[in-house]
């Protein structure tokens, strides 16, 4: 098939792994690296490669990764920051979790939000309205991102939203699993789409 023509969200610094990228705090490379080892996972059992991290100052406080796509049923609810953030309000539902004791701490705008893809238009209003003070993201969505999008036009709680939003950080590690997903995906998920397109032949960075 013909690629098409698509022109990647904002500009994006290259070389996120080397620490100069601006904005970029001590622990992030660490945590990053945590969401695309539960990419991995992902992609081990055949899904979309997906992982996302929630973190604070202190360390990790819940992970998860996309599942739903391995079997063909397409499930568009399970997706990797919706799944981490299902098990962050989780911990206040049992008190014997020993996180649950700690909750009171986290202050959901001094959390930071880790992904392996760009989030999309539900996983990123999940992430708004949820108060998360930082998202950083690995590799553009090209197809369905959201967290690249103009924000003014949109309703208060979502425009004035303070989040800060780092992308393309640890981008080529993510975009790796993508490109594995693509070139063996059995349950055909997403297999003819412009992401599959851009992706098959290397991002922004091929010409053409
Ligand atoms: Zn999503």
């Amino acid at each position: 098939m013909t690629p098409p023509t698509l022109h990647p969200p904002e500009a994006q610094p290259e070389n996120p792994s080397s620490g100069e990228q601006a904005g970029i705090h001590a622990r992030d490379r660490e945590f990053m690296g945590l969401a695309l080892d539960q990419a991995e996972t992902a992609l081990s059992a055949g899904d979309f490669p997906v992982g996302c991290i929630i973190a604070d100052d202190t360390g990790v406080i819940v992970s998860g990764r996309r599942s739903g796509t391995a079997d063909g049923t397409a499930n568009e609810i399970d997706h990797a920051e919706i799944t981490t953030l299902r098990k962050f309000y989780g911990l206040s539902a049992g008190t014997s979790h020993p996180s649950a004791r700690r909750k009171g701490r986290y202050v959901p705008s001094r959390l930071t939000l880790y992904t392996t893809m760009e989030p999309c238009l539900m996983c990123f209003g999940a992430i708004l309205i949820s108060g998360i003070g930082r998202l950083v993201w690995a590799y553009e969505d090209v197809m369905g991102g959201a967290a690249s999008l103009s924000r003014p036009s949109l309703s208060p709680l979502y425009s004035g939203n303070p989040i800060r939003i780092i992308p393309g950080f640890r981008r080529a590690e993510s975009l790796e699993l993508f490109r594995r997903f693509f070139r063996n995906s059995p349950a055909g998920y997403w297999e003819d789409s412009l992401l599959a397109a851009y992706t098959l032949r290397g991002g922004r960075e091929t010409p053409g």
